[in-house]
């Protein structure tokens, strides 16, 4: 069971090519795909989950072509999309009953037998008859994963879904995407490093609308190894740095500046740094901006 795309492209009308020749294999477990705003995550998204067609290229799943059997895809389908909207004076167990009746889970015993196991399994069991609009950012992801899970799906498509969140509520989150991948393939939309990190067996780069990196986590990470160095500084020395070396991260440590640079050896004052997920992101990015 995996998803494979090949030569994906898309154009919108006003002439951003959104995507360009994506070819990807995405297999069972988790991945993540990556990429600042306006890569083209969201056109992806929405395109394996047969809400926009593209131009060209071929995308299945599982044995389905996915630009020709819409309806098949979808029945295998769970979507979380990036603006997943509630009806907030709805309580969470009617929303989720409904839901369920669209998703043509008819036959009332067993939907409401497979709402309340959803409800358990999100953790939002005590508050089922809260209305949607008092719940907070990390309980309406939780309540769109169990829209999600519905018909119990063989593809989740989950779009951005912990921006906004707390960091415990993104812990809580995390646990729930790491529970429900294990038998299905999850793909995971992002512009947050330490989502993949954390979570992802594999995962893909993309910036815009072009796949510039793919592999696993900790595989890519290694590959940086030995290249990556650290330095803390002012910010007059920051600007004479980058004209020198490739900056690939600045942040703030306790209220100093350390930087990251990649470099073959060791700039002058500069110490080694183990490579993290950000390193491989964002040096990733900064090569593809050069080739440009
Ligand atoms: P991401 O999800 O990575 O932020 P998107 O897929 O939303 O990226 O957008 C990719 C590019 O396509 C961006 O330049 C965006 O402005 C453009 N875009 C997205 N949707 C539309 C649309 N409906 N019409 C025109 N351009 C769009």
């Amino acid at each position: 069971m995996e998803l494979k795309l090949e030569g994906v492209s898309k154009a919108y009308p006003t002439g951003t090519r959104a995507l360009q020749d994506v070819t990807l294999t995405i297999p069972k477990g988790m991945f993540g795909l990556l990429g600042p705003n306006g890569a083209g995550k969201s056109t992806l998204m929405r395109s394996i989950a047969t809400l926009q067609d593209v131009d060209s290229g071929t995308m299945t799943f599982d044995g389905i072509d996915i630009r020709q059997d819409k309806d098949r895809l979808r029945e295998v389908l769970g979507y979380l999309p990036q603006d997943f909207g509630v009806y907030p004076k709805v309580t969470a167990w009617d929303m989720l009953d409904h839901l369920a009746q669209l998703k043509g889970l008819s036959q009332r015993a067993a939907r409401h037998e497979a709402v309340n196991a959803l409800l358990r399994k999100t953790n939002l069991w005590e508050d089922r008859y809260r209305r949607l609009g008092s719940f907070s950012g990390g309980m309406k992801q939780r309540f769109g994963i169990a829209q999600a899970l519905l018909g119990n799906p063989k593809l989740i498509i989950v779009d951005e879904p912990t921006a906004g969140l707390d960091p415990a509520e993104r812990f809580r989150f995390h646990n729930l995407l790491a529970e429900i991948s294990a038998d299905v393939v999850v793909l995971l939309s992002t512009h947050i490093v330490s989502d993949v990190a954390d979570l992802c067996q594999h995962m893909a780069i993309l910036a815009q609308g072009r796949v510039i990196l793919t592999g696993h986590p900790l595989r890519v990470i290694d590959a940086l190894n030995g290249r990556i160095w650290k330095k803390f500084v002012s910010a007059g020395e920051l600007e004479e740095i980058q004209k020198q070396s490739e900056v690939i991260a600045v942040r703030r440590v306790a209220g100093q500046r350390l930087v990251h640079v990649y470099a073959e050896h060791s700039p002058p004052g500069f110490e080694p740094a183990a490579a993290d997920l950000e390193d491989v992101y964002f040096h990733a990015l900064s090569q593809t901006a050069r080739k440009q």
